[in-house]
């Protein structure tokens, strides 16, 4: 079918369906617990789902990164693993399976993405410098501060309102920038960090008009942009449906042009790469490559594996071919669509429009009673597992952090539970007993209480720490 034949089918939605293009060839049975065990899970996981047990969750939506289910294409590739040290067939494989699609043109893997934002930070930033970017991202941003760099958020205002409806709600603010560039001088900006659907907006996309007016500013200043990749395909999915001009491209044309107005990027390949374990960095800069490519042997592994098997760097390459597909981008964002619709339609208060790979609920908007400093999407979080073993996320005070200068909690305006939806892996009828629990959790908002932390890490605290309820 068309791209066009099926968007006309999607617009009269409700008398023509649309369905993934895969069938299910292998299952892994989940088990639903009762109230009364889940009541012992959360409290013995001080009301952190990061510290649950897997097996107490009924369906998991902690995050789409690593969870995807591999075809059977991927599985083939594990098989043909050439686990050398130096030099794999599979390496090669991955480099041209990078360059074709996303068209950099040296590559660099990495264990996961955040080993590739290690990697980058350590050899762009210089102590003292500032890394503007569209919203922060929790280990981005971590790398970057302990590169000794700080990062300036410029992204578009419309990001931090979860009901503003506008389409590319990831875009810089480029007045926002320039004025930064010329009050701190070009020489001050290490680079920009560009993020293809911005995860904390709650998966919002950038519109290509902004990448090729932001590569335009930049070139000005002598400014480069380096792009987290992570979710890029779920972004030039919205660039296809939105943006005027891009109807009939494909997926991978558009993230072919996108990607071609910035100087590199790295990835979480846990993401849109369909794997569960891997990542990588690519650079057009051959200096810059040649400096990469020899921290990567300190922190990662040789730089023809980075931390990763053979039979890993196989199945990534084939996961970077398929999660390119225009089938398969547009199955995936549109079960997030219908999850999100349902909630819309019963009035439940979540971020609009709609992102590419989770639903975000509004907890400031569930929760008007309970103060930011109590956590309320962390609450939030915990309520929903409690109702049914759905496991979600919170985005919100707990996952901002502390501002290194002053040590005080950092505020951020949006409050968010993420319930981040694995790709491949859940069927339409998980999402309609996800819905139904997040309604009973909304119907009975008004009787929960906040909570208070009791132990709080150093570094990363949302995934460790640990809170007990208020009274
Ligand atoms: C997951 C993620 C990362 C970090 O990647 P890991 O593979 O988890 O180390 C970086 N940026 C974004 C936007 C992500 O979602």
């Amino acid at each position: 079918m068309s791209d066009s034949a099926f968007r006309t089918m999607g617009q009269q939605a409700g008398r023509r369906s649309w369905a993934e293009p895969w069938k299910i060839k292998m299952v892994e049975p989940i088990f639903m617990t009762s109230r009364e065990d889940r009541e012992g899970a959360i409290v013995d996981a001080g009301f952190n789902t990061f510290l649950l047990r897997s097996e107490d969750v009924y369906i998991d939506l902690l995050t789409d990164s690593g969870t995807s289910a591999m075809s059977d294409r991927q599985w083939a590739g594990m098989m043909s693993g050439d686990e050398a040290y130096a030099g794999s067939r599979n390496f090669y494989h991955l480099e041209e399976a990078v360059r074709s699609v996303y068209g950099y043109r040296y590559l660099v893997p990495t264990h996961q993405g955040r080993g590739a934002e290690h990697l980058i930070s350590q050899a762009l930033i210089s102590p003292g410098q500032i890394v503007p970017g569209n919203m922060y991202f929790t280990t981005t941003r971590m790398h970057q501060e302990l590169a000794g760099g700080s990062f300036a958020d410029v992204i578009v205002h419309e990001a931090h309102d979860p009901s503003d409806p506008s389409p590319f709600k990831g875009d810089v603010d480029l007045g926002k920038l320039e004025s930064l560039i010329q009050r701190e001088g070009a020489e001050r900006i290490a680079y920009v960090s560009l993020a293809g659907t911005v995860n904390m907006a709650g998966g919002q996309p950038v519109s290509m008009a902004n990448a090729r007016a932001l590569r335009e500013l930049c070139d000005r200043y002598g400014i480069r942009v380096y792009l987290d990749a992570t979710r890029m395909f779920e972004n030039a999915y919205f660039i296809q449906q939105r943006e005027s001009g891009y109807g009939d491209k494909s997926i991978r044309a558009i993230v072919h042009e996108f990607c071609g107005y910035t100087d590199g990027a790295w990835m979480s390949a846990k993401k849109d790469n369909l794997v569960n374990i891997g990542g990588w960095l690519a650079v057009n800069d051959p200096d810059l490559f040649d400096r990469l490519r020899n921290l990567v042997v300190i922190y990662e592994g040789l730089h023809t594996y980075g931390g990763m098997a053979g039979r890993d760097m196989e199945a990534l390459a084939i996961g970077i071919g398929e999660g390119v597909e225009d089938d398969h981008v547009r199955t995936r964002v549109g079960q997030v669509q219908y999850l999100g619709q349902l909630l819309i339609d019963w009035g439940i208060p979540i971020v609009q429009p709609v992102g590419g790979h989770g639903v975000f609920l509004d907890a400031r908007r569930f929760y008007p009673h309970i103060p930011q400093d109590q956590f309320p999407a962390q609450t939030l979080t915990a309520e929903l597992y409690l109702d049914s073993g759905v496991r979600g996320m919170e985005r919100g005070i707990v996952s901002a952090g502390r501002d290194p200068a002053t040590g005080a909690h950092r505020y951020p305006a949006l409050e968010l539970t993420r319930l981040a939806i694995p790709r491949r892996v859940y069927t339409q009828a998980h999402m309609d007993v996800v819905a139904e629990s997040v309604k009973a959790v909304y119907d009975a908002r008004g009787a929960t209480r906040g909570l208070k932390m009791v132990y709080e890490p150093r570094y990363l605290r949302f995934f460790q720490a640990r809170f007990e309820r208020l009274p």
